[in-house]
């Protein structure tokens, strides 16, 4: 079983995740560490680099990686569905990096945009974009679009989970609910 998670950069996908995973003790792979191995050796040192690296090398890294989780099993797998590049929204998971990864379940961690915004500002460790509300409106709504899709092409169900202000541990016992946990 493999869980996609996604969610606009500062959103929380990490933190939900580590969250559950703990609990569960299931393993969670990030796809953008995979994608920074394979970037280093292009010279990248920061994983905010690679989303302003030419459209056509980012796709390359993507296969890469895709290929080595899609051998993982049981595993979240913590990523985009869409990365906001110079080029315009490149899709997280494009039709090979489905068939390689063949999720189960893809999810969306939401929360409103001045959240967000602020989860950003607050967060030193990362060099993530200054965006408006309206353009984090714009990218939820697009993850929307492109997790719809994904859903159709793989079968696997969509789901979307509020990452409320203070509420991480909330959203990470939703989000082993919908898996199922605890059920067996
Ligand atoms: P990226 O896609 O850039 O890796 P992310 O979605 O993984 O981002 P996190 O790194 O998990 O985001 O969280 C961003 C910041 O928001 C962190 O400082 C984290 O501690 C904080 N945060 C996450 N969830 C919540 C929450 N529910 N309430 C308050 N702060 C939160
Ligand atoms: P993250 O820590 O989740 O922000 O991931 C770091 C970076 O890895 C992102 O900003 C993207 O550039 C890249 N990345 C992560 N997942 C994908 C994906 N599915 N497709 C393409 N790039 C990705
Ligand atoms: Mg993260």
């Amino acid at each position: 079983m493999r869980v996609v998670v996604t969610g606009v950069p500062g959103v929380g996908k990490s933190t939900v995740l580590n969250m559950a995973s703990r609990k569960m003790g299931y393993g969670i792979i990030n796809f953008g560490d995979v994608m920074m191995e394979l970037a280093n050796e292009l010279g990248i040192k920061n994983r905010d680099e690679i989303r302003k690296l030419p459209v056509e090398k980012q796709r390359e890294i993507q296969k890469l990686a895709a290929e080595r989780i899609g051998k993982m099993e049981n595993v979240f797998i913590d990523t985009h569905l869409s990365i906001k590049t110079p080029s315009g929204y490149l899709p997280g998971l494009p039709e090979w990096v489905l068939r390689a990864i063949n999720p189960s379940m893809i999810v969306i961690i939401e929360v409103d945009p001045d959240i967000i915004i602020k989860r950003r500002e607050r967060d030193n460790s990362r060099y993530r974009d200054e965006d408006s509300p309206e353009m984090l409106l714009e990218h939820q709504s697009i993850n929307r679009a492109f997790g719809a899709s994904c859903s159709v092409f793989t079968g696997a169900p969509l789901v979307i989970i509020k990452n409320e202000e203070g509420m991480a541990e909330k959203a990470s016992e939703i989000l082993m609910e919908k898996i199922g946990y605890g059920k067996h």
